[in-house]
């Protein structure tokens, strides 16, 4: 496998020649290569797009819906090729990148394609002496900045709506998974995209994302990934004065309270606590139960826990499957040792794995699924993001100590929230400091709905129209009558 760059319409390699490895994390072998580019292809990339740019955004907001639409049509007719993709890139199961992260990705597109047609502007009369109205004017050259755990997924939720604003992109996806976003490249002319209009350049964030950021003719960034690369994003852009969306990490807690539909909410938990191998931004990687449920809720999701087996991500009936990296497994391997340190009792898991009986994947990157109990609510596992099949389980005595250790991190992205009575569930919400609460369901989205998080879990708002108004300027005509 080979991935290229598209810049102006052209699958290229880096200027400078140099390229990365590709690796499957389900084997722990390199399966291809993808470029090493630079500052020089940030440029070509970048006036490529600022060349687009006049054109594109004078093009009527139908005929952009249009080609998004073309690509999301592609996207459906190729979703077999990119869910074995995905699952080959990232590790995760093939039944998850078919069920979730490429329906997913087709759906972001066609989102914005419509949405872009319902985006109103305002207009505020000031009777009998004037009228203003409010252009909403798309940026210029914007870039995306996308991780690994969910690539495409992510990828296009930040790219439909720039486009469909009418302004150029120049994306980046991940340095670790860039294989769908490749394949995507390779539809963006048959789409009907003119050239120059998206670009999508791969590299590592600190050469190639460092440049783009960077740029001065980068008017925004949007930007998901790890609440350290946001900091220092932000800190490069704010003194340029760039429009800058940031989704961050998150270290979030399901909370469960005894009158809660309780298979519901057992199942759901264990779906929220090792969905993709725990890493996506959303799980739930701090379990609380009320005191009296807490023995029984605890003994079952570590019996559930313990039949989850690691399997090849590319059998449709593996539910965990790898996780992404050496790196990553070593880095939650350490949180596991820091947690056994802490004076956590390992209930489940705990260590590294291979799939049973699959001798070609020995030397993949598994961790069984892992449950901590034990542990202070402000110990560093309980506070820091580790972003693997590792949770922790807590009790908690009374509503106001539940949101009290909810809220104990610097982290704000999401909460569950598991309980029949809609009062106590309506005043938890309102007292969580998160972005995103979800009451008796977990990662029920509505892709109208503002996503986000608060604290060290980023700025700005992703969805609906929130996002169409982060890819546009507004610009206010006062006419005097
Ligand atoms: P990361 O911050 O390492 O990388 C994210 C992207 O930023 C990659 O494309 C990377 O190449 C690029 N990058 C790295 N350094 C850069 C720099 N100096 N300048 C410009 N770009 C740079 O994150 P990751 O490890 O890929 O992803 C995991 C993190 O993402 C977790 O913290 C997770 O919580 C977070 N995440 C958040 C959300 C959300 O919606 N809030 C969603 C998914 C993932």
């Amino acid at each position: 496998m080979e991935v290229l760059n598209l810049i102006q319409g052209e699958l290229v390699s880096a200027k400078g020649g140099e390229w990365l490895d590709l690796t499957d994390p389900s084997k722990g072998s390199i399966y291809g290569r993808l470029p090493r580019s630079g500052a020089e292809d940030v440029n070509l990339a970048v006036e490529s797009a600022d060349k687009a740019f006049k054109s594109w955004s004078d093009t009527p907001h139908n005929e952009r819906a249009a080609c998004l639409n073309r690509l999301a049509d592609l996207v459906s007719k190729n979703a077999n090729l990119l869910s074995a993709a995905e699952s080959t890139d990232n590790g995760k199961p093939i039944s998850l990148a078919s069920s979730v992260d490429i329906p997913r990705a087709e759906s972001n597109l066609r989102f914005y394609a419509s949405a872009i047609q319902h985006f109103a502007s305002e207009s505020h009369s000031m009777e009998g002496v004037a009228i203003n109205y409010t252009l909403r004017k798309p940026l210029g050259v914007v870039a995306c900045i996308s991780p690994w755990n969910l690539p495409l997924y992510l990828f296009t939720w930040k790219v439909a709506p720039a486009l469909a604003a009418g302004n150029c992109v120049v994306a980046k996806p991940s340095e670790i998974t860039p294989v769908t976003a490749y394949l995507l490249s390779t539809w963006v002319k048959e789409a009907g995209f003119p050239d120059g209009v998206f670009n999508i350049i791969h590299g590592l964030g600190t050469e190639v994302g460092d440049a783009l950021v960077r740029h001065p003719k980068i008017a925004a960034v949007s930007f998901t990934g790890g609440t350290a690369t946001g900091a220092h994003i932000a800190s490069v852009t704010a003194p340029r004065f760039k429009k800058l969306s940031l989704e961050l990490g998150g270290k979030n807690a399901a909370i469960i309270f005894d009158d809660c539909d309780f298979e519901d909410a057992l199942a759901t938990t264990l779906r929220s606590s090792f969905s993709n191998q725990g890493q996506i931004c959303l799980c739930g990687s701090r379990i609380l139960v009320e005191k009296s449920l807490y023995p029984k809720f605890r003994d079952l999701l570590v019996e559930k826990a313990k039949k989850m087996k690691v399997g090849d991500p590319q059998n449709p009936a593996t539910k965990m499957g790898a996780v992404v990296s050496k790196d990553h497994r070593d880095k939650i391997l350490s949180y596991i040792e820091l947690a056994r340190s802490e004076g956590g009792k390992i209930l489940c898991g705990g260590s590294s794995t291979t799939p049973e009986n699959e001798p070609h994947l020995s030397e993949g990157y598994y961790i069984q699924p892992t449950i901590i109990e034990g542990l202070n609510f402000d110990c560093r596992v309980n506070q820091e993001e580790i972003f693997g099949p590792v949770v922790t389980i807590q009790p908690f005595e009374s509503d106001e100590e539940a949101v009290y250790f909810a809220n104990s991190t610097e982290f704000g992205l999401a909460a569950t929230v598991w309980t029949k009575d809609l009062k106590r569930a309506h005043n938890m919400a309102a007292a969580l400091d998160t972005g995103i609460v979800w009451v008796n369901c977990w990662l029920l989205r509505d892709l109208r709905t503002p996503f986000g998080g608060v604290k060290n879990s980023g700025v700005g708002r992703e969805g609906g129209f929130e996002a169409l108004q982060f890819f546009t300027e507004p610009q206010n005509v006062c006419i005097k009558l």
